[in-house]
């Protein structure tokens, strides 16, 4: 075939240009952020077809995530100049393993037309098995099993060949009920996500005619983000690469984020003594970024042990600093967010106007989200939630919606059925149409069909109990519910405008919706449902319902917060135009943005408190190229903040700058000044603030630790001197020997009330609370009692 032209060479440096031109044998282009590997990865696949080495559908090019395929087909198509027609084997792992399963599916004992369970079936099959055998469910849930079972699946173990470490797993029972749940799933023709991977390796390493057919037909296998592949996956590429041995891989050991579930950082730093001979490419031309996010980046990871430590460099010098910012709760660091981007839509203080579609928010958990949605929906500005749905369209957050909507109004049938048996209640489909009948027979809706259903005794046993716990719990939620609050009286009780006449309430003036809230969330078993869950999702959803409960503090009653939903949710159909992105770190691998915004940089937030509980360094560690990856998305622009104060399940924490900020070289950080506390002042404005008395003042705010760091920060300090922060946590500490306190004097913290302080150590204050004893608490949050 005459040589084609070949432009989308010149785009590369020579040491991407050697990765490319490397068309035989094995090669590992193992290198920083920004550098170039997806670029030169998708370079290689055209230049393959260009070459004529290979048909498109003789290319097996593996990513992450299925946004990354369509993205990389395109870019082939535009390099070529022209569209690629079919590459069927471009895809995520488990795409291309759905293909091939489905055409060996007889060789595992299945169909070909297998069905794929999803999480729910899974756990319902696991719970019938769990019954089965005759196992208490309350102690060993099946959720847990289905975290075990993914887990082995993850490491390519089949029933037969887990290994008798694992023998004492799920009360010792694990082995076994993992071999039934198999056999269940032939017998049902179906797999899990899990099972795709699986099936396909077992069907490789158990026919030999399969694998050298595969051999021969995928002629060259490339993979994108090879640090975060698990055992099965290794081992698939293993076995289908073993033949020719032309195999691209491209990855940074410093982004591998996925340990948690059971990728193997080793499978890159292990690559060429699989594949000896290979031929190993570094980068280190950065082209994303700026110098300073580039610095800032770097400066935070070396903080880990045992990498291979790359340096990266980039012609773009100069730009705009990595920026911080501190503010005084979750709520401000929204709302300056969003003006902040509107500022920058506008192009401020020096900078470029930028477009929505340029600028995007990464947070650590899901629930951060929530502030920020809000936040945009009330101030008009289009935003798109990346690789999952949005904060009020999660499962959790309806689910616990429909309980405060049948609180609120008894007669939507709707969000009756949603959580009829959710959590399980044993009321199957049999009993729900007994319901629906009544209801219909009387002209009622379905919570007085309910009732009269049970009082008339046609729903009876196990079901019967929960369904009457749930009806009468409904009613008890109601009755606590309440209009907004216009007074207190001389007598504390609270004056209730309940729509015709203010009226006194008495009883129970202080529970606010958000108290009655986690009142319904707890009485009804929602909470505890995810408390049992033992999968990787449900910290996240517990956490988000948190997030929804403090969501509920900006209005005056549930009912007020119900209407505001479902008003900014239907203000927000439409789909085009520019909108910024918000996602979480993990969903952000891969991508580039003008400029980032970095939320939440918190101890205990980022990084996460599970990772700062657990011994040893791996899960900070992972935090920390978590950090990482997050700066990197940034070409221009990377902010980074954080929050003093954030409302956990109605209570206020306080909160310490992540870590991390520590970590950030000062020369390339330059510290911004938030107007709420420097008398640029949102805090007046914002309507709901009714908590603010309670907590520090702004002084305190001036006191803290994080503010005195931030301050140190922006005073010029020769970039040569070593810095009095960095590692030196306990030093600022100390010299914060707060002595605006001493020891007798009677004060306020906004969780424990009064008390006295017993002594004084650093910015800690023993205190003798009245109700709650003593403890230890942090100075900046407490208060003279007669200030
Ligand atoms: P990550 O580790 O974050 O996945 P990466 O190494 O895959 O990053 P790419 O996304 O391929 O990096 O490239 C980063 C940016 O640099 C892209 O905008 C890309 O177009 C650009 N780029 C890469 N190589 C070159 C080059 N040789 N000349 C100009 N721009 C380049
Ligand atoms: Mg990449």
């Amino acid at each position: 075939m005459a040589a084609r032209p070949q432009p989308y060479l010149d785009e590369l440096n020579p040491a991407q240009r050697a990765a490319v031109e490397a068309l035989d044998g094995p090669v590992l282009m193992l290198a920083g952020a920004g550098t170039g590997k997806t670029k030169a990865l998708t370079a290689r696949i055209v230049h393959l077809l260009n070459t004529g080495r290979a048909q498109p559908n003789e290319i097996l090019a593996v990513t992450f995530t299925n946004k990354a395929a369509r993205e990389m087909k395109e870019r082939v198509g535009r390099m070529l100049g022209q569209a690629v027609e079919g590459m069927p084997w471009l895809g995520t792992f488990h795409a291309i393993c759905v293909k091939l399963l489905r055409r060996h599916a007889e060789l595992v004992g299945l169909k070909s037309n297998f069905t794929i369970l999803d999480t729910d079936d899974q756990i319902r099959l696991l719970k019938q098995l769990i019954a089965a055998n005759n196992i208490d469910d309350k102690r060993w849930p099946a959720r847990q099993l289905a975290g075990i079972i993914d887990h082995w699946k993850n490491r390519a173990w089949t029933p037969e060949n887990v290994p008798g470490a694992e023998a004492n797993a799920f009360n010792g029972r694990g082995i076994e009920l993992y071999a039934q749940y198999q056999t269940r799933l032939r017998e049902l023709n179906a797999t899990d996500f899990g099972d795709l991977l699986l099936h396909v390796v077992t069907i490789l390493q158990q026919h030999d005619d399969v694998l050298q057919q595969y051999r021969r037909w995928f002629k060259y296998i490339l993979v994108d983000e090879y640090q975060d592949t698990n055992v099965a996956q290794y081992l698939w590429l293993r076995l289908l690469a073993g033949g020719h041995k032309n195999i691209c891989c491209v990855g940074d050991d410093d982004q591998s984020i996925y340990g948690w579930r059971g990728a193997e950082v080793g499978n890159i730093l292990r690559f060429e003594k699989d594949f000896p001979g290979a031929q190993v490419v570094r980068l280190e031309q950065n082209y994303r970024s700026t110098e300073h996010i580039l610095a800032a980046a770097g400066g935070v990871i070396r903080g880990n042990q045992g990498r291979l430590g790359k340096e990266l460099w980039t012609e773009a010098q100069g730009g705009e600093k990595v920026r911080l910012i501190g503010h005084w709760d979750g709520e401000e660091e929204a709302r300056w967010i969003g003006e902040e981007i509107e500022s920058m839509q506008r192009g401020t203080r020096g900078m470029r106007a930028f477009d929505l579609d340029d600028i995007a928010i990464l947070v650590r958990a899901s629930h951060q989200m929530r502030a920020f949605e809000d936040r945009f929906l009330t101030i008009g500005l289009p935003y798109r939630v990346i690789g999952g749905p949005r904060f009020y369209e999660r499962m959790e957050i309806r689910d616990a919606m429909a309980y405060f909507r049948l609180v609120v109004s008894p007669e939507d049938d709707l969000a009756f059925e949603r959580i009829v048996n959710t959590p399980k209640r044993g009321l199957g489909d049999k009993a729900q149409q007994t319901i629906q009948a009544v209801a219909r027979a009387h002209g009622v809706g379905l919570v007085d069909g309910a009732r009269i259903a049970l009082d008339n005794g046609d729903i009876k046993g196990k079901g019967g109990a929960a369904l009457r716990q749930l009806v009468d719990g409904l009613a008890r939620w109601h009755g606590m519910t309440r209009g907004p609050v216009l007074a207190f009286d001389e007598n504390d009780d609270a004056v209730i405008d309940d729509g015709a006449a203010p009226q006194v309430r008495y009883g129970e003036p202080d529970l606010s919706h958000m108290e009655l809230a986690e009142i319904i969330l707890d009485e009804s078993g929602y909470t505890a449902m995810w408390q049992n869950d033992k999968t990787p999702e449900a910290p996240g959803r517990l956490e988000n319902l948190k997030e929804l409960v403090k969501a509920l503090e900006q209005f005056e009653n549930l009912a007020g917060f119900l209407e505001h939903v479902a008003l900014i949710m239907d203000n927000d159909k439409g789909d085009d135009g520019a909108k910024v992105s918000i996602m979480t770190l993990h969903a952000a691998k891969g991508l580039e943005f003008p400029a980032v915004f970095l939320p939440g940089w918190e101890d205990g937030l980022f990084p996460s408190q599970r990772s700062m509980d657990e011994t040893g360094l791996k899960g900070l560690e992972e935090e920390r190229r978590l950090a990482y990856v997050g700066i990197t998305r940034a070409e221009e622009i990377c902010t980074i903040s954080f929050a003093g104060n954030r409302r956990v399940f109605g209570q206020w924490q306080s909160q310490l700058p992540s870590r991390f900020i520590d970590e950030l070289p000062e020369e390339h950080v330059e510290v911004l000044t938030p107007p709420g506390l420097y008398g640029g002042g949102y805090g007046a404005a914002a309507p709901a603030r009714s908590g603010i008395e309670t907590r520090a003042s702004e002084a305190d705010v001036y006191n803290s630790p994080g503010w005195k760091r931030m301050q140190e920060r922006s005073s010029a300090r020769p970039a040569s001197q070593p810095s009095q922060s960095r590692g030196a946590r306990s030093t600022v500490l100390d010299l914060e020997a707060v002595s605006s306190h001493t020891v007798g004097e009677r004060v306020f913290h906004q969780k424990f009330g009064y008390g006295a302080i017993l002594g004084i150590e650093g910015d800690k204050l023993e205190v003798d609370f009245e109700k709650a004893g003593v403890k230890k608490v942090v100075a900046r949050f407490v208060t003279g009692a007669d200030d």
